[in-house]
C-alpha cells in the first residue's frame, strides 16, 4: 500500500478536539455534561451580520473573487486597524482568509523555509507548532513562567535566537492563559526582533475580548522597523461571534502579502464571497454589539474567579483577556481519586469529565501538563453548575 508522507504522519491530532468530541459523545448519549471546553463566543451571530450574509446570497455575490478578497472589505479592514489600533495599512497590504487560523497558516507558508526555527512561547494554542511544522520548519517551544504572567520576556526571545530564527510568534490577549502583554513587554519584544531581523507573526484575535481597563496594543505599532516585520493577524470569529463564518485576515508588508495570495490563490482561491460580504457589514455596523458581549464574558470571569478562590486546591492567573482561566493543577498532581492517581492534566480531565460531567481542555494541549483551561464562553447557569461540580470533584482528591 501506498504511504502517507512522513510529514503528515508528524503532525498530531487536535487534543482539544479529542477531548470535546469524548463529551459530545457523553452528552449525546444522555449524560448532563458541563462544557467548559469550548473555544468560542456563545452568542449568536449579531443578526445585522446574518441579514447581510443572506442578503449577499439574495443579490448573487456567489460568484469568485480575487484570492485576496473583496476590495471594499480590506478596505474596510485598513480603516479598522487605523481607528483601533492607529496603524496604516493600504488595502492591498491586506489578505482575507478563511479564519484567523487559515492566516496563521498560509503566513508561516509564506516565511518559512525547510530548517528554519520559529520561535513559540509555551503554553501556546495547540496549532502553532504544528503549523511551523507543516512548513518543514522547526518549532522553538520557550517555556514562560506563571510569575510573569505566562509572557516570554525580551531577554527569553533574544537567548532563544539563533541564526536560524526566522519569526517569533505572540499571542495577545492569549488563549489559553488570558494574559495580556503590557506596552513596556511589547516595545522592547519589539526591539530585539528588529535588532535580529526576525519576523513577528501577532495574532490579535482576541484583541476585543479585554477587561480590567487593559487596552489592546498591536506589537506593530511601535515604528516603521517592526511594522514592516510583522504579520498582523486577526479576524471576525471571537469579536463578532462568527466562528462558523470563517473569515480572517493578514495585514503586513507587500511582499509578504503578495507570497500569502499566491500561496492561498492555489489552495482555496479565496474565503466564501457570501461571508466576505458579512464581514463587511461586521466592520461597518453598530460596534457596541461587542461591548454588550464583553461585558456578559467579564461578569462571567469575575464569578469563575470568585469561585476558583474559594477553591483551596486550585490557583490560577488572573485572565484580562480572551474567554479562558488557565487553572493550575500543581497542588493536585501525584495525589488520588478515588485510589487512581493524577500523574497528568490528561488523566485529571478524564477523570472530572467521567466523574463529575465537566469538560475541560488538559494543559498539555497547550504544552503544560499541570494546567487545565476553562472557557467561560457558556452561560452563567452553567458555569455555577460547572464550578460547583469541580468544587464537589477536587474535594474528593485525597
Ligand atoms: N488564534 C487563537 C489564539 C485562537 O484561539 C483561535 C480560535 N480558537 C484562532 C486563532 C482561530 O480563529 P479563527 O476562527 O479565526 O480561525
Amino acid at each position: 500500500m501506498p504511504q502517507i508522507s512522513g510529514l503528515a504522519a508528524r503532525i498530531t491530532p487536535s487534543m482539544t478536539i479529542a477531548i470535546t468530541a469524548k463529551a459530545k459523545k457523553m452528552a449525546e448519549d444522555g449524560a448532563d455534561i458541563v462544557g467548559f471546553g469550548a473555544g468560542e463566543p456563545d452568542f449568536d451571530t449579531p443578526e445585522y451580520i446574518a441579514d447581510a450574509g443572506v442578503k449577499a446570497i439574495r443579490e448573487g455575490k456567489t460568484r469568485y473573487t480575487s484570492a485576496y478578497g473583496i476590495d471594499v472589505l480590506r478596505k474596510e479592514i485598513s480603516k479598522k486597524l487605523k481607528k483601533d489600533n492607529g496603524l496604516d495599512y493600504e488595502f492591498d497590504q491586506i489578505i482575507l482568509s478563511s479564519g484567523a487560523k487559515h492566516s496563521l497558516s498560509t503566513a508561516f507558508q509564506a516565511i518559512c523555509n525547510p530548517g528554519d526555527e520559529v520561535v513559540v512561547p509555551s503554553p501556546y494554542w495547540v496549532s502553532y507548532p504544528e503549523m511551523v511544522t507543516i512548513t518543514g520548519a522547526k518549532p522553538v517551544i520557550v517555556k514562560t513562567y506563571k510569575e510573569n504572567c505566562f509572557k516570554i520576556t525580551a531577554g527569553q526571545l533574544k537567548d532563544s535566537i539563533t541564526p536560524r530564527t526566522k519569526a517569533v510568534i505572540l499571542n495577545s490577549p492569549s488563549n489559553p492563559t488570558g494574559s495580556v502583554y503590557s506596552e513596556k513587554e511589547l516595545e522592547e519584544i519589539a526591539s530585539v526582533a528588529v535588532e535580529k531581523d526576525i519576523f513577528v507573526v501577532s495574532d490579535e484575535i482576541y484583541e476585543k475580548l479585554i477587561y480590567d481597563g487593559m487596552r489592546h496594543i498591536s506589537i506593530a505599532s511601535f515604528g516603521s522597523e517592526i511594522k514592516s516585520r510583522t504579520i498582523l493577524v486577526n479576524g471576525m470569529s471571537k469579536a463578532y461571534a462568527m466562528t462558523g463564518w470563517r473569515l480572517g485576515y493578514a495585514a503586513a508588508e507587500r511582499d509578504v502579502i503578495k507570497a500569502m495570495g499566491s500561496i492561498q490563490g492555489h489552495a482555496i482561491s479565496h474565503p466564501c464571497s457570501i461571508v466576505q460580504y458579512a464581514g463587511e457589514a461586521a466592520l461597518k455596523g453598530d460596534q457596541t454589539i461587542i461591548a454588550g458581549m464583553v461585558q456578559e464574558y467579564d461578569r462571567r470571569r469575575k464569578y469563575a474567579m470568585k469561585r476558583l478562590d474559594n477553591i483551596e486546591s486550585l490557583d490560577y492567573t488572573r485572565p484580562q483577556g480572551a474567554f479562558y482561566v488557565y487553572i493550575s493543577l500543581e497542588r493536585l498532581i501525584g495525589r488520588a481519586y478515588k485510589g487512581k492517581t493524577i500523574q497528568s492534566s490528561l488523566v485529571f480531565s478524564e477523570l472530572l469529565l467521567e466523574n463529575a460531567g465537566v469538560a475541560v481542555i488538559p494543559g498539555i494541549a497547550f504544552g503544560d501538563d499541570s494546567y487545565i483551561r476553562m472557557s467561560y464562553a457558556t452561560s452563567m447557569d452553567q458555569i455555577e453548575k460547572g464550578l460547583n461540580r469541580i468544587q464537589g470533584f477536587v474535594s474528593q482528591i485525597v
